[in-house]
């Protein structure tokens, strides 16, 4: 039999080899194995066992890595339909598919030696002839605790209990006591977590119309479609996921669950925690090498059956799935920015296909393509109109900042006096205010009145952030940090000034405003590790903190009941974006962030500033029209045929030497244009929105249409089988979700 064989050179080939006769029985689809390769060898999997090959002279595979993970056969065709369908090679496909701790066959599994009783009729007669004498104390309650226990950890009796290791090494030699090493999970963040068990709640008839669905599909009643879960915010999404993953559980299956990295927080976690204990596993940013090994294992055993986590946990190994889940489906961190650049949401609507397990996409704000997936059919569409308590949902008020003159100096004009006042009797009352503004820093840009000169990143086309903390101007493209300068570097002047605003500036506005409340920050320059995520959680959900100030970081997935005002400090900011989506993003963002308020018993206001009270987008977002808006939106994206009326390719060029970007993103467009059949349109190359970043310049080309196989074929060849000239790298991103 021959082995076809993907190695872990990224060639984008697959080889043959024979599998030697004694190794036929343990060589299969999936295998991790070694293979002769050149003068060396190499490891790689095998994609498929056949009879045949059309190469003649073939060599024998080695055989199955030493320490290597095999691949669940599903997951290895998902994989080979990831490297067709995002243009990469079939490595970069198959490396997602395995974390690199599972792959790299370093990390092994942890052992433990534990202590047994060895023989239950010699330790009893032991214990007879020697209790109660002083010289054999130790020994006899060495044996008691372990005929007890049935067993225990070797270091524990030491560390623990405080027995000498010169006893139990006596009844070692002695025959009573055995040693085994025994493999034991790694104690990751989550696993002594003790959560108070949970109970399903009683569901509303919204959920309870959901669930049946579920019920149907899973008894093939209707036919099996992927489901679209709309549901305001607070309409109990969750509890339907949660009752659903029940469903399939009992059926002896397992289940995914993606939500988005940012909302995969300690409140979100102890909620499945509490439903599903220990066959929980959650795979989370923070897991150590060690960790994300033992989770693996766990699941591919069916020790855990759910996994949680962000994208990358639809690559599971989960046996028998019968459910994926992708909380806030709309959400755009589900596609990887780097190759291979798949959509998570899109790969387990494909997973879920192959291997007919359910899934569901919920949102507040469901992704225009999504939507029209609903509308045409392809997706079963269930709306949760109401909150799951009934709540009133919150009250929106729109500001028109313009009524409130230009920004004088010395006043904070980042606080309209509608949201001072809102934020004032909120602190008489003790109740909780979250601001959001989705920028963080300083200072947008530093200013030199004199001369006119602009801070900019020399490697970038941007201008730098100022963090007045930090007394820098930083990048946030290239991360370059510099001294803020005291005064200007080309006049040098001392009248400069700063200006535009980021989290920062609003932390020290509030402080001056707002007097004595606590307020705290929360945005990547104040998080650094998840330990600081989870402290300031943690105070603001013990009322340590009045107001939270903070990105996008605040604006998903966080439950606290005593929020009773959100203020979004500047609502238009996300609308001037160079980006079809840019309208999308920010009726969604306003709609997450305002699903903070009034999350309890106490009603939510919302207080929207914009300068553009008459947009449609904000107009929509403050009355919670989502078909309005939806209709709004998807009008304009068929006029013009954007997504999700065509497929959107984007080939990036980029490279230092912009003559040599330019002419080579010409060259290769139009030899592109060849395999542009009808209705498929080539737009470029142009220079990109930001048109430099870390000293690259960056060309795009984009491609629009509704049938793009031939094209992506053509981008396969060209882009994974060509070279490109030195100094010019050429990626591709099919379904690109940014046109940054
Ligand atoms: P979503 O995920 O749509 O934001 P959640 O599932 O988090 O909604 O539910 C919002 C709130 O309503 C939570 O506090 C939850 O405990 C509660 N809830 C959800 N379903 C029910 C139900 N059937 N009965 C009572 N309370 C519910
Ligand atoms: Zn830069």
């Amino acid at each position: 039999m021959i082995a076809r064989v993907v190695t872990d050179l990224a060639l984008d080939r697959i080889f043959d080899y024979i599998i030697p006769e004694d190794l036929l029985p343990v060589i299969r689809t999936g295998s991790r194995v070694t293979v002769p390769f050149g003068n060396s060898t190499r490891e790689g999997f095998v994609l498929e066992v056949t009879r045949f090959s059309t190469c003649e002279k073939l060599k024998s595979l080695t055989g199955p890595a030493p320490g290597g993970a095999n691949l669940p056969e599903k997951l290895l065709e998902l994989g080979c339909w990831m490297a067709d369908y995002y243009c990469c090679t079939q490595e970069q496909a198959i490396r997602t598919l395995l974390p690199g701790a599972v792959r790299s066959g370093k990390v092994k599994p942890k052992m433990r030696k534990f202590c047994t009783a060895a023989d239950a009729a010699a330790v009893q007669s032991f214990l007879s002839l020697h209790s109660g004498q002083k010289a054999f104390a130790g020994r006899c309650e060495i044996l008691r605790m372990l005929l007890e226990s049935g067993g225990t950890a070797m270091d524990e009796l030491v560390h623990f209990y405080n027995f000498s290791t010169s006893s139990i090494g006596t009844l070692v030699r002695n025959g009573l006591v055995r040693v085994e090493e025994r493999e034991v999970l790694r104690r990751n963040a989550h696993s002594g977590r003790v959560t108070l068990p949970g109970k399903p709640q009683d569901p509303t008839p919204d959920q309870a119309r959901a669930l049946a669905v579920v019920d149907d599909m899973l008894a093939d009643r209707i036919p099996r479609k992927s489901i679209l879960l709309h549901g305001v915010t607070n309409s109990g999404k969750t509890e339907v996921y949660l009752q659903a993953i029940a469903k399939v559980l009992a059926l002896g299956k397992s289940a995914i669950v993606l939500v988005p990295e940012i909302s995969l927080t300690p409140q979100t976690v102890s909620r499945f925690r509490a439903r599903f204990g220990d066959r929980l596993s959650i795979l989370h940013s923070g897991l150590s090498d060690g960790e994300r090994f033992d989770e693996w294992f766990r699941l591919q055993r069916g020790e855990a059956s759910i996994a949680v986590g962000a994208r990358s946990a639809l690559f599971a190994p989960c046996a028998d799935l019968g459910l994926i889940v992708v909380d806030e489906e709309h959400e755009s961190s589900y596609k990887q920015s780097e190759a291979p650049r798949y959509s998570a949401r899109d790969v387990a609507v494909m997973r879920g296909k192959l291997e007919n397990a359910l899934v569901i996409l919920g949102s507040a704000t469901p992704s225009c393509e999504s939507m029209l997936n609903a509308k045409n059919g392809k997706y079963h569409l269930i709306e949760l109109k109401n909150q799951a308590r009934n709540q009133a949902p919150p009250a929106i008020r729109v500001i028109d900042q313009r009524a409130y003159g230009p920004p004088e100096p010395g006043k904070s004009t980042f606080f309209s006096p509608p949201l001072i006042d809102a934020v004032k009797s909120r602190m008489e009352r003790h109740e909780q205010v979250i601001l959001f503004l989705n920028r963080r820093g300083y200072a947008r840009v530093m200013l030199c009145d004199a001369c006119g000169y602009e801070a900019r990143c020399p490697d970038c086309s941007v201008s730098y952030t100022y963090s007045r903390q930090r007394q820098t101007l930083e990048c946030h493209f290239c991360g370059g940090v510099i001294a803020a300068p005291e005064v200007c570097p080309q006049c040098g002047d001392p009248k400069i000034r700063y200006s535009g605003v980021g989290t920062e500036k609003i932390e020290a506005a509030a402080h001056a405003v707002f007097g004595p409340a606590r307020i705290a920050r929360m945005d990547s320059d104040t998080m650094r590790s998840a330990a600081d995520y989870e402290e300031t959680l943690g105070k603001f959900q013990r009322g340590d903190i009045d107001i939270l100030i903070g990105t996008q970081m605040i604006a998903k997935g966080l439950h606290f009941p005593e929020v009773t005002l959100v203020g979004i400090i500047n609502a238009d900011a996300g609308l001037a974006m160079p980006d079809f989506r840019a309208e999308e993003r920010t009726f969604q963002l306003i709609t997450q962030v305002a699903g903070r308020a009034g999350r309890g018993d106490l009603p939510g206001e919302v207080l929207i500033q914009t300068c553009k009270p008459e947009n449609e987008t904000i107009r929509c977002a403050s009355e919670l029209d989502f078909e309005g808006f939806m209709n709004f939106d998807m009008e304009a994206r068929e006029v013009m045929k954007y997504p999700p009326y065509s497929h959107l390719i984007l080939v990036h060029f980029r490279g230092e030497d912009e003559d040599l970007v330019r002419v080579f993103a010409s060259d290769f467009s139009r030899r592109l244009e060849a395999f542009a059949g009808e209705g498929v349109r080539l737009r470029g190359p142009a220079p990109a929105p930001i048109d430099r970043i870390k000293g690259k310049y960056r060309y795009m080309t984009m491609i629009f249409g509704e049938k793009l196989g031939i094209i992506r074929r053509a981008l396969r060849q060209m882009t994974l089988h060509e070279k490109a000239p030195d100094g010019v790298d050429v990626f591709v991103d099919v379904d690109a979700q940014s046109l940054l």
